[in-house]
């Protein structure tokens, strides 16, 4: 951090001498809970601490929430996105300020990927329901689409199972969204079921929709349209797969991912097969019903990226660092490195990536900026050309909106701000870790052997899910919505 030019100017334009500490995630992660116990913790934190952190030791943060006097860039950023604030808000307090990146990563964070090149090779048009989408599977398990004259295209690569969450980054139940739930796996308590309809919360496992999702899979799966072994291939096993033979022979024709950069590098012979598709509608649910994952400001947005000690020498003096880093010149900079340098200024809020600092972005490392990482707030009115990533992801992120559309963000999906008080959150925890010892194996199970179809199996299933009590997590998360979404 010290080299990065940006970062000087940062110290000189705030009049301070700013001493840098580095570290690693995996080692924050062993180091977090006793800086925390000891109290130390630096004046300024960038990407360390969460809100929840700070609420569990609210004598070590600095409470920033009655500082917005001194941090009009802040101010700004939360009268351009209220509900971005209100992911920092716990109790009334504002401990941890969040950070949003450039316009173009606002988008579901899973894509549903196809490869194209085989569609057009075998004459068949993207499939839009679930019966198209299982034949055009078909086609590519059987008419050798990659030309290598051998059977060895896996139709669909599903990620695998986790243990203790029902959904997440790329998993098969975001095909929940196919029935006209709405996931947002990204985050929050939608990875533990939970759905919201018409403002009333509910826990998907608990709807006829997750056993249609359920029932599929394994159909797909005893046709041999999936790997045998997908509910516990681990990721480098899946990723593998995507990856095809690494030269130009793919032999993944659907799964979920960030967008072509999950078959091979961009520009990459494999990669270039991929494009992203509409959810397709599961049998009984018109097209205008079928929704796409609502993950999209949780993609852009993190409500974790910058703290600040109670016991800061010089409170002025933190808080004018913090104040800059929201501003519009250190927000850039903290995304895309020093301007002039790695970023070029080609108008008041235009600005191109440099090819030498796409060349770092390429090899993925030593990158002269925070990334995703930055405390800041690059606004929408600011535009970035050269990010290949983020115009990659958008044009992934283009085939859902129509389907965005087909749902309220507020009323059928649980949005990002609402929180349990943390009073409620360990209560929360401790159902699920119950809940999902039992609710996992049951679904790899029927997902790999079946079952969901019969009856008293299925009413099994839903009787030992209401006594693991996943009903009292819904009425945690009903009344946390009724207080928060108005
Ligand atoms: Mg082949």
């Amino acid at each position: 951090m010290s080299k990065m030019k940006w970062a000087q100017q940062l110290a000189k334009d705030a009049g301070v001498h700013i001493q840098w500490h580095e570290v690693s995630d995996q080692a924050w992660g062993q180091q977090k809970n006793a800086a925390l116990a000891a109290g130390e913790i630096d004046d300024v934190d960038i990407d360390t601490f969460s809100p929840s952190d700070a609420a569990h030791n609210p004598e070590a943060f600095e409470e920033l929430g009655k500082d917005l006097n001194k941090l009009p860039n802040v101010q700004k950023f939360f009268r351009d996105r209220p509900d971005i604030k209100k992911t920092v808000t716990l109790g009334g307090k504002i401990y941890v300020l969040p950070s949003g990146r450039f316009k173009k990563f606002e988008g579901a964070g899973s894509h549903l990927m196809i490869n194209k090149q085989w569609l057009d090779k075998l004459g068949l048009k993207v499939p839009t329901t679930w019966d198209e989408l299982e034949n055009v599977l078909k086609a590519f398990k059987t008419r050798d689409p990659n030309g290598n004259g051998k059977a060895d295209e896996i139709p669909f690569n599903p990620k695998k199972l986790e243990t203790d969450r029902i959904t997440d980054w790329y998993l098969p139940t975001i095909l929940m969204n196919s029935t006209g739930i709405v996931t947002t796996s990204n985050s929050g308590p939608s990875q533990n079921g939970i759905y919201v309809k018409n403002g009333k919360v509910g826990n998907f496992m608990q709807t006829p929709q997750f056993r249609q999702v359920i029932e599929f899979l394994y159909k797909l799966r005893s046709e041999g349209l999936t790997p045998q072994d997908w509910v516990t291939a681990d990721d480098d096993k899946y990723n593998a797969r995507n990856g095809g033979d690494g030269k130009s022979a793919a032999t993944v024709g659907v799964a979920f991912g960030w967008d072509d950069s999950a078959f091979g590098a961009y520009g990459s012979k494999i990669a270039n097969q991929y494009i992203s598709i509409p959810m397709p509608a599961a049998p009984g649910v018109p097209q205008s019903k079928v929704v796409a994952d609502g993950s999209g400001p949780m993609t852009r947005f993190e409500n974790f990226k910058c703290a600040m000690s109670s016991h800061a020498a010089n409170k002025d003096a933190a808080l004018k660092v913090i104040n800059l880093l929201y501003s519009k010149k250190y927000s850039i900079q903290q995304e895309y490195g020093t301007i002039g340098t790695d970023v070029l200024q080609k108008g008041p809020n235009s600005y191109e990536v440099t090819p030498g600092f796409r060349k770092k972005m390429a090899e993925g490392s030593n990158l002269p900026a925070l990334s995703d990482r930055l405390a800041g707030w690059v606004s929408d009115d600011i535009n970035v050309t050269g990010d290949y990533v983020a115009d990659h992801f958008a044009k992934a992120d283009e085939a859902y909106h129509e389907q965005y559309k087909h749902y309220s963000h507020t009323k059928d999906m649980m949005p990002n701000y609402v929180q349990l008080p943390e009073s409620e959150q360990n209560d929360f925890a401790n159902t699920n870790t119950a809940l999902f010892n039992y609710a996992i194996p049951v679904v790899a199970r029927f997902v790999t052997k079946g079952g969901a179809d019969n009856d008293a199996k299925w009413n099994e299933f839903q009787s030992n899910l209401k006594k693991y009590k996943i009903e009292d997590n819904t009425k945690l998360w009903q009344k946390a919505y009724d207080q928060q979404v108005k």
